[in-house]
């Protein structure tokens, strides 16, 4: 079922993307790298055998449940020198006492941002996402979004486990055009994990989101309580070619109902303070379709976020990309053939010729430019600290969720081992 020849992929310099037409029977092309990391198959939701195709959910999937592909790949690239952290009780500890938030760790946690994650979203875009679903709320957030006709607008960052219990959630926002990403499998600390711990939490979330949408793989993941670090990242990025997104703004939404201090009323009051306030930077504001007190959080703040003159976006919209690895906007776009070609850490094949890796570097050369503008890393350290402390987003909200230190670094940091403009190519690839 899964593919481990990757050094077929040697053969495959600088394919062209091209549009095919959606082949039910085979939802990949046959020459596209994608090919190597996820089988393709469309097991329906209806099968009684469904959750047999895939690790049992609630947690990080066996090392003995990865398929030798992603095994391969991640043998394949250069990790950072990051070391697996230490839980702590959300506040995750690093070997030696290294501080996490050092460029070479970055840990979001401690709100260190890189260039690369997704982050400040541009001036006057509200950046709309929903994560933990689907749960038995998302029927009712669903309806709403439908009725305001945003459905197309809203990125649903979802829990591989519950689409195992709740496939046909899944594909309820599917087919109302929402926008799909992966929120990992069982909702750990990442940073705590192994690398094929890491691997198996990604990965077969993607798995199962591209078996129910026509075998579109994710572009976008969110880490549960905002735990990353530059390991993590490469991971995401290097083997599957995932964007990191994280956000700018806590609701706090998924707090109510859990600290007292946090109500309905007064997380809908400090929402609505900073839709009234600048729109020079936008928002990527963290909700939840988890339970219905946050879903009532999102419907009592639309309004404001109509009459402040806000443009919702899904995330990948938000920041002008493609919904999907290897599709374009939409859930019915045909899927595509992958371009092949890469900087030094990303391709999977480990035997590239000479004059290939020549090819690559200038084709990573050559879109720089664009992953600049495209990734609209506004994160400046200044401002992303500014709006920490000026709205208490990323202190007091985040740490009562992952205890999360109010900690006063606040860096942009680029990783070394990330050439500049790699990512967007990257993510053309896997
Ligand atoms: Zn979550």
């Amino acid at each position: 079922m899964f593919s481990s020849n990757l050094l077929a992929l040697t053969s495959l310099l600088a394919v062209a993307v091209q549009a095919t037409p959606l082949d039910e029977s085979w939802l990949q092309p046959r020459d596209s790298p994608v090919h190597a990391l996820f089988s393709k198959r469309a097991p329906s939701p209806d099968d009684p055998n469904f959750a047999s195709n895939y690790p049992a959910a609630g947690s990080t999937p066996g090392s003995d449940k990865l398929p030798q592909a992603w095994i391969d790949k991640l043998n394949s690239i250069n990790l950072p020198n990051v070391s697996v952290s230490n839980p702590n009780n959300g506040y995750p500890t690093y070997a030696d006492g290294e501080t996490p938030s050092d460029q070479h760790i970055c840990s979001f946690t401690y709100e260190c941002v890189t260039d690369d994650d997704l982050h400040d979203a541009p001036s006057g875009i509200f950046a709309l996402s929903f994560d933990d679903g689907p749960s038995n709320v998302s029927p009712d957030l669903y309806a709403f979004l439908a009725t305001n006709n945003i459905s197309t607008a809203a990125t649903h960052f979802m829990i591989g486990g519950n689409i195992l219990y709740d496939p046909k959630g899944m594909q309820a926002a599917v087919n109302a055009g929402g926008h799909i990403a992966v929120h990992t499998w069982s909702h750990q600390y990442t940073t705590t994990l192994s690398n094929e711990g890491v691997l198996g939490e990604l990965g077969w979330t993607m798995q199962i989101i591209s078996d129910l949408n026509g075998g579109r793989i994710p572009r976008y993941w969110r880490p549960p309580y905002g735990d990353v670090d530059n390991r993590v990242r490469a991971i995401a990025k290097q083997v599957f070619g995932l964007e990191t997104v994280v956000w700018n703004t806590d609701s706090a939404d998924w707090a109510i109902g859990g600290d007292p201090s946090y109500t309905h009323d007064g997380v809908v009051s400090q929402v609505n303070q900073w839709l009234t306030g600048s729109k020079d930077k936008g928002l990527v504001l963290l909700e939840h379709e988890s339970k219905q007190t946050t879903v009532d959080v999102f419907k009592a703040i639309f309004p404001s976020i109509i009459s402040n003159g806000w443009t919702i976006k899904n995330v990948a919209d938000a920041f002008s990309m493609d919904w999907y690895v290897n599709s374009g906007k939409t859930n019915t776009e045909a899927i595509t053939t992958m371009s092949v070609g890469s900087g030094p850490n990303t391709l999977a094949v480990t035997n590239s010729s000479s004059s290939q890796s020549s090819a690559s570097a200038s084709a990573s050369a050559s879109v720089s430019g664009s992953i600049t503008s495209a990734a609209v890393s506004a994160s400046t350290t200044s401002a992303g600290a500014a709006q920490s402390s000026g709205t208490g987003v990323n202190t007091a909200a985040n740490a009562a969720q992952s205890s999360n230190p109010a900690s006063s670094a606040s860096q942009k940091a680029i990783p070394g081992y990330i050439v500049a403009g790699l990512g967007l190519f990257a993510a053309l690839l896997f």
